[in-house]
């Protein structure tokens, strides 16, 4: 397989001395933040522990941290953070724009020959990362990490549950089980900063854009017990959210009556074949008009939210807005 690796010619030189001074590839750990002072050192840490041995191969890591509108010592606590390590990069956003916003954001700044995303919760075990390298350094552009077994929690989980309802009607599927936990080479880095996309769904945009991919199973006992906070990955501010509120709540009206008007339909079909029951007729307008009335209501709901991002789109405004950019 033709490696994508940076540099080849040095990769078969004897580099994995110890101590030996050279950089053969550079790698950036791309880490959103909203509200996680508690959460840094513990995750520096652990990223130091598990990436000694490649830095001393020559791995040159760094990180870009994303505070995404933070109201606690988050951006404090990493510019002290910087102080002891100038491989700490900071991008400040003017206010939380929401984990998908917070990764674009990164990608944009990240110059290294390949990015990593990583949540600072430990819920994306560090110790994962030299097999991420490894497999990179196989040729792969694309490695996922997926913990085995069903392991995934807050709104992981709960997303999760929705994704075969998504892929039954996606083109392309997503698998419930990945995060946005993965190494990207730089050229799938380059391809999803031409995506002109506003609305950035990451994980979607990550499978859609392909790419040599290869994928392990880490052991789940490597997360963290750290628990996810209660908050919205998209955050909805303002006019989108009053739009799109009303429209969630009339496709799950719909979805209700027709649901209901099928469990209603099934009773009728019971009592008639079972009891021989006389169901007047009325019985089964009133399923059919509660269905059809229902599955209307759904569609309503889809195309309105739709109508919404692509109002969305239409204007046009950044991902994200920048206060201010602390390091080189
Ligand atoms: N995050 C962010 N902006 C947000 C919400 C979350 O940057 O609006 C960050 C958060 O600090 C963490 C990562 O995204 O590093 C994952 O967040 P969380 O643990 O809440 O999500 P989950 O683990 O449930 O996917
Ligand atoms: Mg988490």
């Amino acid at each position: 397989m033709n490696a994508p690796f940076p540099h080849p010619e040095v990769l078969d030189a004897p580099v994995a001395t110890p101590g030996r001074d050279v950089c053969i590839a550079t790698v950036s750990l791309i880490v959103p933040l909203h509200n996680e002072e508690e959460a840094i050192a513990p995750f520096l840490e652990a990223v130091y522990r598990n990436t000694e041995l490649l830095t001393e191969q020559g791995i040159a890591f760094d990180f870009i941290f994303v505070n995404d509108g933070s109201t606690d010592d988050t951006l404090d606590t990493l510019l002290k953070a910087q102080k002891d390590d100038p491989r700490i990069r900071i991008i400040d956003l003017s206010r939380n724009f929401g984990k998908d916003a917070a990764m674009t954001a990164g990608l944009d700044y990240c110059d290294a020959d390949a990015a990593i995303p990583i949540d600072v919760d430990l819920q994306d075990p560090p110790q994962v990362i030299p097999q991420l390298i490894e497999k990179w350094r196989e040729g792969y552009e694309v490695v996922l990490a997926k913990p085995s077994g069903h392991s995934l929690r807050g709104t992981a989980k709960r997303r999760s549950a929705l994704n075969p309802v998504q892929n039954l009607i996606a083109t392309r599927k997503t698998s419930h089980e990945v995060r946005d936990f993965r190494l990207m080479d730089r050229q799938v880095v380059d391809a999803l900063r031409s995506l002109p996309e506003r609305q950035r769904h990451m994980r979607g945009l990550l499978t859609w854009v392909g790419f040599r991919t290869t994928s392990f199973d880490y052991d789940p006992e490597f997360r963290s017990a750290h628990p996810s906070q209660p908050r919205s990955r998209n955050p909805n501010t303002g006019r989108t959210g009053a739009l799109t509120q009303p429209l969630q709540a009339c496709t799950w009206l719909g979805a209700a009556s027709a649901a209901l008007a099928l469990v209603y339909c099934g009773a009728i079909a019971a009592k008639t074949l079972i009891f021989g029951a006389d169901i007047p007729a009325y019985a089964w307008l009133l399923a059919s008009v509660l269905f059809i009335g229902g599955v209307q209501l759904v569609g309503i709901g889809v195309t309105g939210r739709y109508l919404v991002r692509m109002d969305a789109e239409i204007k046009q405004r950044p991902v994200y807005l920048l206060r201010r950019i602390y390091g080189s």
